[in-house]
């Protein structure tokens, strides 16, 4: 057995270094009411990133010494608890282990026969339900408008954008590279895109792009990206503050643009987007969008990293872009 810790906190970018690997070789027993869990799929988010600093958050620190933990998908290999039988697959929070004993509490089965098991990670796991939710409830959209979203070609971003055009929208993608830029048109049906890397000036391009203003912003990603799509929004435009990946490296806030005169010109919303706050909406989004998966509306992409030692480096390629639609590693 294979456990990853938390070595120490790191300051400003990830390294591998903040991450301890130990090796167990005693067989793992299980009790009345427990199961032994073999991970399959592990995924690496950026909201990871907060936990591994000790800084007050949504969620507790992830503690030194101890294993750190995401969204996983693991086989029941064996059972001693009536609800879950050998050769189930469930999902839920556990430790970035090779094997792990549960009592069950907080996992979900999950059907292979319905969708890849990894999907139930990215478009009809806590990534798909953040797409729907944030752009759903915060969002309020409607035909005709125009959206812009940062972050893109990621988890999140990739999933909005294909909800947006589902429900009429106009689409307008920002990602880093040429390459994510094409996918998001020609595989995701966005109407246009920014490279923010090579972008001369990303709010003149916005005015081009969308001459009639932006009505609705996902954000993931804050910073200077933010700051020129704000220079952009219309009368009572909806602002979803999901994520700001650009940030959650820096060891000290940056200062930039102030973005009330913004607002109250605007008569607009800008809000904090945390998933969990909306879990009474989950069943029904899980099922929207399995139906859209369904019938074809959806697609999704994932970029599957394979093998238990390189969760800590897919992890950290996050802030480095390498990804595109969902960071999955396979074990
Ligand atoms: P992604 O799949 O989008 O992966 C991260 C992407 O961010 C990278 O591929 C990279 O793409 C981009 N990126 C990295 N560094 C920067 C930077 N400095 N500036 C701009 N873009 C950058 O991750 P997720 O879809 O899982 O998450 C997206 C966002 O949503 C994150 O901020 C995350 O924290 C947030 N989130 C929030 C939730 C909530 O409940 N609030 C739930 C889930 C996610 P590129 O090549 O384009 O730079």
């Amino acid at each position: 057995k294979k456990t990853i810790l938390l070595n120490n906190r790191p300051q400003g970018e990830p390294t591998v270094s903040n991450f301890e690997f130990v090796t167990e070789d005693n067989t793992l027993q299980i009790s009345e009411g427990e199961i032994l869990l073999e991970t399959t799929y592990v995924s690496v988010d950026p909201y990871l990133r907060g936990r591994m600093s000790d800084a007050k958050s949504y969620v507790p620190p992830f503690q030194l010494n101890k294993p750190i933990q995401s969204g996983v998908i693991a086989k029941v290999v064996a059972s001693k608890n009536k609800k879950f039988a050998e050769g189930d697959y469930v999902s839920g929070m556990l430790d970035w282990s090779t094997q792990q004993i549960s009592k069950g509490v907080g996992l979900n089965k999950v059907d292979a026969s319905k969708a890849p098991l990894s999907a139930y990670l990215g478009v009809l796991g806590m990534t798909g339900l953040t797409a729907f939710l944030g752009l759903q409830e915060i969002g309020k959209p409607k035909a005709g408008e125009t959206i812009v979203i940062s972050g893109a070609a990621g988890a999140v971003g990739s999933v909005v954008g294909q909800i947006a055009k589902i429900l009429g929208l106009h689409v307008i993608g920002i990602a880093g590279t040429d390459e994510k830029i094409d996918m998001l048109k020609n595989e995701f049906g966005f109407d246009a895109g920014i490279n923010y890397n090579t972008s001369e000036d990303i709010n003149a391009e916005l005015k081009e792009l969308a001459p009639n203003g932006v009505d609705i912003y996902f954000d993931n990603v804050g910073g200077p990206i933010s700051d020129a799509v704000l220079f952009n929004i219309n009368r009572f435009a909806r602002m979803i503050i999901c994520g700001a990946i650009s940030v959650y490296n820096k060891t000290e806030l940056p200062t930039g643009l102030s973005v009330q005169p913004f607002l109250v010109k605007n008569s607009a919303l800008m809000q904090g987007f945390i998933v969990s706050n909306y879990a009474e909406k989950f069943p029904e989004a899980i099922q929207q969008l399995a139906t859209w998966l369904k019938e074809g509306k959806l697609t999704y992409t994932e970029t599957i990293v394979e093998g238990f030692d390189n969760i800590p480096k897919a992890f950290i390629d996050l802030f480095e872009g390498k990804n595109k639609g969902k960071m999955i590693v396979k074990i």
